[in-house]
């Protein structure tokens, strides 16, 4: 065994239950945390994601420091970095898994140079409960719908829920290898946009643990009733703490176990962590649907390009006002509501029949959770083309949707603000609203608020006729 290690850090910036961290400090004398930051996979691609990266690797410096364990922040490609460790270094390398094909890829790869140079490495299971090879079908084949991949995910996990809880143990002194590292900030966007996630998120592992305890004592009974109403705080928003496994989600199981009710709002609440593992299966076992449709009868579906529907739909000007409080709650935090991601991704694919993977291009460059399985699985689902997903023909009504799930038109009042003074009845189709009443609320559909872009009926009708093109060609179903 080597004197020191170095803690290979990913996604996995928390110091509660992880295991190549507590591994490392029980058996050598000096630990380093390394996080290897490679731009190519950040710049205008995952602009928001700086802002949580950087922020988050401050407050998980200051947590090791405790362990006299020091994190060390090194610019670069991973390749090149490691090449450089070198067998009379005495050291062995851990790290955690990321379940994402290319991340897998290059971790390959990895391990090759650390055969090829002598030097001891180990890894660890990553923030996932079950490990996607070990769910699959008696003929050995991976799921393709959600309900029977859950129920067999859920019992393999149950058959093995992990007894312990890793420790990270107290080492007498820091260590640190790397010659040249940077500091968090110089990760932090150029554009000052995030400056305003300030106002709404705290990216700390103690965060984390406070949102967990908030969801155990007040949303979990009644999370199947309030998930879906966006003007409500009804959610976890554990989402970018997860992603950056700042928690980890048997942490977040093991908590939500100890429930005693375990009410229909527990059932849902387990079931969306289910979809969070699907998406990780789905995308590892079909990799191909990362770069396009996972349905192929969708490859000759007639998209649309407008790139002035796609800007408005960016800027949350549409003239739908639930679709448009979505895109700005986007841009304002980072984060969107699940019940408004879905009506605002349908919009996009279906009333505009812009592709999907505009919409996921967008999600991932300004979304704080942005994680590669649920984006591309769910823009998927929505559009029809994914596995077990909503099918095409089903088209949301922006206006039913607003009406439904914001009736009260809090959260779109919030995002919206210029329609503030609108009647709640025509808060969700302002347009209907007599222009000399506009006038007295001094809110001109047209100048104050945009017109929609498209006719809702005109919209559908053009997009179930697209879908029959295909459906036509294919047997659909
Ligand atoms: C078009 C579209 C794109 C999306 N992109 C992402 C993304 O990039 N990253 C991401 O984490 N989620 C994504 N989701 C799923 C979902 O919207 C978010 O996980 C959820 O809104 C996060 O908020 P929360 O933590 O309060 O969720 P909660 O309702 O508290 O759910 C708990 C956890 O379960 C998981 N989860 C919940 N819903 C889903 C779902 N439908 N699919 C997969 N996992 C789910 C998340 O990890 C979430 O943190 C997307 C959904 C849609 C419709």
């Amino acid at each position: 065994m080597t004197k020191k290690a170095v803690v290979w850090i990913r996604e996995d910036l928390r110091v509660e239950n992880n295991p190549a961290i507590s591994y490392a400090s029980k058996n050598h004398e000096a630990v380093s945390a390394l996080y290897i930051y490679n731009n190519k996979y950040f710049d205008k691609k995952r602009e928001a994601q700086k802002w949580w990266l950087s922020k988050s690797l401050e407050f998980f410096k200051d947590s090791l420091k405790k362990f006299n364990i020091s994190l060390e922040i090194v610019s670069g490609d991973e390749i090149d970095i490691f090449s450089k460790i070198k067998k009379n270094d005495d050291i062995t390398i851990y790290w955690s898994k990321v379940y994402e094909p290319d991340v897998i890829a290059k971790g390959k790869k990895i391990r090759d140079i650390f055969i090829k140079n002598g030097i001891n490495y180990k890894y660890f299971k990553g923030n996932i409960l079950i490990e996607f090879q070990d769910v699959i079908k008696d003929d050995g084949t991976p799921f393709k719908v959600f309900t029977p991949f859950w129920k067999n995910a859920e019992q393999k996990y149950l058959n093995k829920v992990p007894s312990k809880i890793f420790k990270i143990k107290k080492l007498d002194k820091e260590f640190s290898h790397f010659k040249k590292t940077i500091s968090p900030k110089e990760i932090l966007p150029k554009k000052n946009w995030f400056k305003k996630f300030e106002k709404y998120w705290k990216p700390s592992e103690s965060e984390a643990k406070k949102y967990l305890q908030e969801l155990i004592k007040n949303r979990i009974t009644d999370y199947g009733n309030t998930r879906d109403i966006p003007g409500v705080n009804g959610t976890s928003k554990l989402s970018p703490f997860l992603k950056f496994g700042q928690i980890h989600v048997e942490t977040i199981w093991s908590k939500c176990d100890e429930v005693a009710n375990k009410s229909k709002g527990y059932r849902k609440y387990v079931n969306e962590l289910g979809w969070r593992e699907f998406s990780h299966s789905l995308i590892n076992n079909f990799p191909e649907m990362l770069k396009g449709n996972l349905r192929k009868n969708f490859d000759s579906f007639p998209w649309v390009e407008n790139e002035k529907f796609l800007k408005k739909w960016k800027k949350g000007m549409t003239g739908y006002p639930i679709v448009d409080a979505g895109m700005r709650e986007l841009y304002e935090t980072g984060w969107m509501h699940n019940r408004v991601r879905m009506v605002v991704a349908s919009f996009l694919v279906k009333h505009l029949r812009i592709h999907w993977m505009e919409g996921e291009k967008h999600f991932k460059n300004h979304l704080i959770d942005y994680n590669e399985a649920s984006n591309v699985a769910q823009w998927q689902w929505v559009a029809g083309c994914g596995a077990d997903a909503a099918p095409y023909f089903r088209i949301f009504n922006p206006i039913l949707q607003g009406l439904k799930f914001d009736k009260d038109g809090i959260y779109t009042k919030k995002w919206v603000p210029e329609l503030q003074n609108m009647p709640i009845k025509f808060l969700h189709k302002p347009w209907e609203l007599e222009s000399k009443y506009q006038e007295q609320i001094k809110i001109i559909i047209g100048k104050d608020y945009p017109e929609p872009i498209v006719v809702h009926e005109e919209a559908r009708a053009a997009a179930l006729k697209a879908f029959q093109s295909i459906k036509k060609k294919n047997n659909f179903y």
